[in-house]
Parts: C-alpha cells; sequence; structure tokens
C-alpha cells in the first residue's frame, strides 16, 4: 500500500499490509476475507474514529482496541488506486479474464468475437460499462464481486491498467518479435548467423544512440520460445522501450514499401514508435495519443489478417491497449510507480522468504511484517 500525498520522504513508502504462502490462498474466499478487512480499516479511515467494532461487527476482544475505541484519527484516506497485471486482477478481484467466453473487459461488451473490431462503430465502442453497469453484469452471470467494492469511493475506475504490462511487456513484444523472427531469414544462411548479425545490428544502434537500457545478449529463444509459435520478445520493460527506435530502423532497412505485406508491417512498427513517441513529456497530447494507439491497432488487426497462421497474431491484451487510450490518462506518469510496485514486490518476497519452520499464513505473515519493519525505519504517523 502506498500513500503518496504523505509528504516527502514518506510518499514513496510501499507498506506491507499481510503476506501469506501461495499455497495456502483459498480461491475466492482468502483474498476476500483480507478485502472485507481492508474495506472496514479504509471506512474507519475516511470516518477519522478508531473502530468500536471489528471488521465482523462483532466485540473487540483485545482491551487494547476498548481504550482506543472512537479516538480521532489524525489522518483520513480513501483506497483511490488499484495497480496489478491482468492476471492478478481476474483471479483475485474477479475481473474478467483474457480467456472469458462473455466478456473480457470490465470497461465495455469486447468478446473474443469482437474485440479485434477498432472502427469507430465497434459494437464494444458504442457499449461501454460504467461502474454500476459492470456490476449488475457479474451479478447476471453469477461471477464474483470483490469485497474490495466495499472501500468507500472505489469503483472500476480505481482499477489501473498499465502501460508497462500491457504495451512494454505485452503488445510492443509480441509486435517486436514478430518483426524480428520476419527479417531473421534475411540475415544469414542460418539462424545462428542471423541472430548474430542481428545483435550486432542492435549493438550499433545502441553505440550511435548511447541508449543505457541494453540487452546484454540476444538468443533465438529470446525472440520466439521454442515451445511457442508465436514469437515474442523477451525484455525487460525498459530494454523493450530502448529498442523500439531500433525496430524502425530496421523496417525501413530491410522491408519493401511497394510489397503490400511488409508495408503493412512498416506502418504498424512506423505507429507504435509514435505511440511512444507521444509518451514524453514535452509531445503529450491526449487525443495524439489516442489516435496514434487505434491507428496502430488497425493496422495491426489488418496485419494479422494477411500473416501466416500464429504470426501477427492479435491477443486479448490488445484491447487494453484501447482502453488506456479512451483513458486518456497519461501513461507516464505511472511509470515511477509502476517501477517502485515491482521493486516493492521483490523486496517482500525476500523479507517472506523462510528458510526453516512453519510455512502456514500467520507465521509468513507474521514474520514478513516484523522482519519488514526491522530492516526499514518505518515512518511512525500520530
Ligand atoms: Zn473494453
Amino acid at each position: 500500500m502506498s500513500l503518496p500525498q504523505l509528504p516527502a520522504p514518506h510518499h514513496t513508502w510501499r507498506f506491507p499490509v499481510t503476506a501469506l504462502p501461495k499455497n495456502n490462498i483459498s480461491k475466492g474466499e482468502s483474498f476476500e476475507d483480507i478485502w472485507d478487512i481492508m474495506a472496514w480499516s479504509s471506512q474507519q479511515l475516511l470516518l477519522g474514529t478508531m473502530p468500536r467494532h471489528g471488521h465482523d461487527g462483532q466485540p473487540f476482544a483485545e482491551a487494547w482496541r476498548n481504550k482506543h475505541a472512537g479516538r480521532e484519527i489524525a489522518h483520513r484516506c480513501i483506497l483511490a488506486e488499484l495497480r496489478a497485471d491482468w492476471k492478478c486482477l481476474a483471479e483475485v478481484f474477479g475481473l474478467p479474464h483474457w480467456g472469458a467466453k462473455t466478456g473480457i473487459c470490465m470497461r465495455c461488451s469486447a468478446d473474443l468475437t469482437n474485440y479485434k473490431d477498432f472502427s469507430e462503430n465497434a459494437p464494444w465502442m458504442l457499449e461501454r460499462y460504467g461502474h454500476w453497469d459492470f456490476l449488475q453484469r457479474q451479478l447476471n452471470e453469477a461471477r464474483l464481486i470483490s469485497t474490495i467494492f466495499r472501500c468507500p469511493f472505489f469503483s472500476t475506475t480505481c482499477f489501473k491498467m498499465d502501460w508497462l504490462h500491457i504495451m512494454d511487456l505485452g503488445c510492443a513484444q509480441d509486435c517486436l518479435g514478430n518483426l524480428f523472427w520476419y527479417v531473421l531469414p534475411r540475415l544469414g544462411n542460418n539462424q545462428k548467423v542471423q541472430v548474430a548479425t542481428l545483435f550486432l545490428e542492435i549493438k550499433k544502434f545502441y553505440r550511435e544512440n548511447s541508449i543505457q537500457d541494453c540487452i546484454g545478449k540476444l538468443t533465438l529463444g529470446m525472440i520466439k520460445k521454442p515451445d511457442k509459435s508465436k514469437p515474442k520478445m523477451n525484455l525487460r520493460a525498459a530494454e523493450t522501450r530502448a529498442m523500439i527506435p531500433f525496430a524502425w530502423k530496421i523496417a525501413d532497412k530491410m522491408l519493401d514499401p511497394q510489397d503490400v505485406f511488409e508495408s503493412s508491417i512498416r506502418w504498424v512498427i512506423k505507429y507504435l514508435v509514435d505511440c511512444y513517441d507521444c509518451l514524453s513529456a514535452l509531445k503529450w497530447e491526449r487525443n495524439y495519443f489516442r489516435e496514434c494507439c487505434f491507428a496502430f491497432l488497425r493496422q495491426y488487426s489488418v496485419l494479422e489478417t494477411m500473416a501466416d497462421e500464429g504470426k501477427w497474431v492479435m491477443k486479448p491484451k490488445f484491447h487494453m491497449l484501447a482502453e488506456i487510450a479512451l483513458k486518456g490518462d497519461k501513461p507516464s506518469d505511472n511509470w515511477v510507480y509502476r517501477y517502485r510496485d515491482e521493486e516493492a514486490g521483490g523486496t517482500m518476497a525476500r523479507v517472506a522468504h523462510a528458510k526453516g519452520g512453519p510455512v502456514n499464513q500467520w507465521s509468513i505473515s507474521f514474520r514478513a511484517l516484523n522482519k519488514f519493519s526491522a530492516e526499514f525505519s518505518v515512518p511512525h504517523f500520530d
């Protein structure tokens, strides 16, 4: 949990709330129990008074809680944003999954039959879901309505889909992987030579442009995993971003603008570069960003129809790019947060790591929170 409105330097803190071993998670129950307590805490934080009853409405057993009951809390707080990747949003909060037959998105009616339609009149563009529409749909389909929605003012708009997971680690990597997979055969007589030649080109690009986030090696498996049919570059997020201008360089150099298929790839890469260009503070303009994202999506959708089976496949994640574009939040505003979140996740995994002893909810949570407060000088608020 982070409290970004705290005065510096506390605004960057990530506070663990609890920790539990994955094997002990009961699907649809463990997290719901935790959100129940979170919601109760959020309600009290908004009211500004210490609670008189437990989250279950029962009197407190602990004497210290009864002593503090009704006292004023110096701070007010609400849960304003919740950031997670799609897998977590689906598994933990019951939001639609990318393979769900009845709909893949909480903000619209997009499903597996129509999500590749990016025209202005696409069914999902015309049928948008607000918070209550979404909850009604969950009810109609007998799906989970997470207890997190009991947090005051918490609505579906508080779930943030982020550029890092959707683009840097998703669509952009699909795009790069497909491009490199397509040009490889032209770079040598065998795959080893082809990959080595491509890596030399990348290193030359790094040198000429003083790139910081460089890859130290390139293997065929980084472009397409041997057991997968769909290419996807395996890079860190920052490495992906640094690779985008190179993608245009190689596409411009190697693809024939007179050939219909290759021209289509060139446009996809060009629009991808445009999308990333929009993110800089100086160039940010919401409507232009939206135009660039939709140009990229439409072109990719066309390219898929021309491509071989399994290549240039438009996965449901591309729909989430459309949602980011429609929302119009500047993605780079969340980068710093996102990287801190990832870093905090790593720190928590380390402090919760058990070398021995019991592994259960209580022991792991107790150990993680104690070790965290022992290792870091946690600010104290009165
Ligand atoms: Zn949608």
